[in-house]
């Protein structure tokens, strides 16, 4: 594969400011690789961080901007021997040190070097020497790269799940109807569990029923436990409450949803300085577990993949639309709207 001199990339400039931007292709050095894009999928965390124009720990900017694709590797640097140009492969958006205490424990994600590579919104993707040995896994043929694109938050999901006790059948109720709220619920139905999703758009429940929920519910503009609780098996409430919409409104509404002996998992982000407040009392009598989650490991990326090869999730529901290059900030707006749960970019046209 020819490498051009240079490429098209989407880079974030400040807050709600994208720009393509044509860039030097720069030719991989000592264990690099270059990768062709050839789809990119859009997150949560990019409108989040594009709202922001930054973040502290992922990003600089300008910088090229996305974390989700699937592409051909186009170039490899002296000393790669795990890859071939024309190799199709999945990169991950972060790469783990291997060496601190928490990569030692297989907690790869609290890393405490961990690198964090961004620009799969654009026609190639240089990727750095520990990205290629760490964070790059090769596409099983049968994967279509769309679906592939979605490894990246799959593995957050598959993380944030197995740090449940779900060992049997749970109760689980999960806030938010967005990409992750109906990952979270099409893993955890499709695993036995029985699970509710509440979430103020009609499209989006109407997917969940689709990914399994055996019950929907619409939140009242202040989401009250009331309005919750009765949809739990149990009138106690849920076993387990999962909030997937990163709001503050979200986390407390979570922690009133449970039985006594139940867990919570706070998986959504919040704004950077924000703080709930809990009910000691419930904490102490009943014995609520809470859980935060954050991110992914190397191995519920390989796990993550394996689920979407054996096609045992819909995720065909989550991408709402596809766009050119050009329109990734369109994109993100329809995001923003509302209008897509997640875009396809195709950055070769
Ligand atoms: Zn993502
Ligand atoms: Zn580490």
């Amino acid at each position: 594969m020819e490498l051009p001199d240079s490429y098209r990339a989407a880079c974030l400039i400040g807050p709600e400011q994208l720009e393509i931007r044509r860039l030097a292709l720069p030719r991989p050095g000592p264990g690099e690789l270059t990768l062709r894009v050839d789809v990119a999928t859009t997150c949560g965390t990019d409108l989040k961080v594009f709202k922001q124009g930054g973040h502290p720990r992922m990003l600089q900017v300008p910088t090229p901007f996305g974390h989700e694709c699937a592409g051909t590797v186009a170039a490899v640097g002296d000393e790669v021997e795990a890859w071939r140009p024309g190799d199709a492969v999945v990169v991950l958006n972060s790469a783990s040190c291997g060496s601190c205490r928490y990569c030692a424990n297989g907690r790869e994600n609290l890393c405490r070097d961990l690198l964090y590579l961004n620009g799969t919104f654009a026609e190639y993707l240089p990727v750095p020497a520990r990205f290629v040995t760490r964070s790059t896994y090769r596409k099983p043929p049968e994967l279509s790269s769309e679906h592939a694109c979605l490894t990246e938050p799959l593995a957050c999901v598959l993380h944030g799940i197995e740090t449940c006790s779900l060992s049997e059948p749970r109760d689980v109720v999960v806030l938010g109807g967005g990409p992750i709220g109906q990952l979270l619920l099409g893993v955890l139905s499709a695993a036995g569990h029985r699970v509710v999703l509440a979430d103020p758009l009609a499209a989006r429940r109407e997917i969940a029923s689709q990914m399994g929920a055996v019950a929907t519910i619409e939140p009242p503009e202040a989401a009250t436990p009331a309005a919750i609780l009765p949809l739990a098996e149990d009138s106690l409430g849920f076993d387990l409450a999962i909030d997937a919409t990163g709001s503050v409104a979200g986390w407390e509404l979570a922690t009133q949803c449970i039985q006594p002996g139940g867990e919570v998992l706070f998986f959504g982000g919040c704004p950077a300085g924000t703080r709930i407040s809990l009910d000691t009392a419930r904490i102490h009598y009943d014995e609520i577990v809470f859980r935060g989650s954050y991110h992914h490991r190397p191995a519920t990326a390989s796990r993550a993949l394996d689920l979407l090869a054996r096609q045992g999730l819909a995720v065909d529901l989550l991408l709402s639309r596809e766009m050119p290059l050009e329109q990734t900030e369109e994109a993100l707006r329809s995001m923003r709207r509302r209008e897509s749960l997640k875009v396809v970019i195709r950055p070769a046209g």
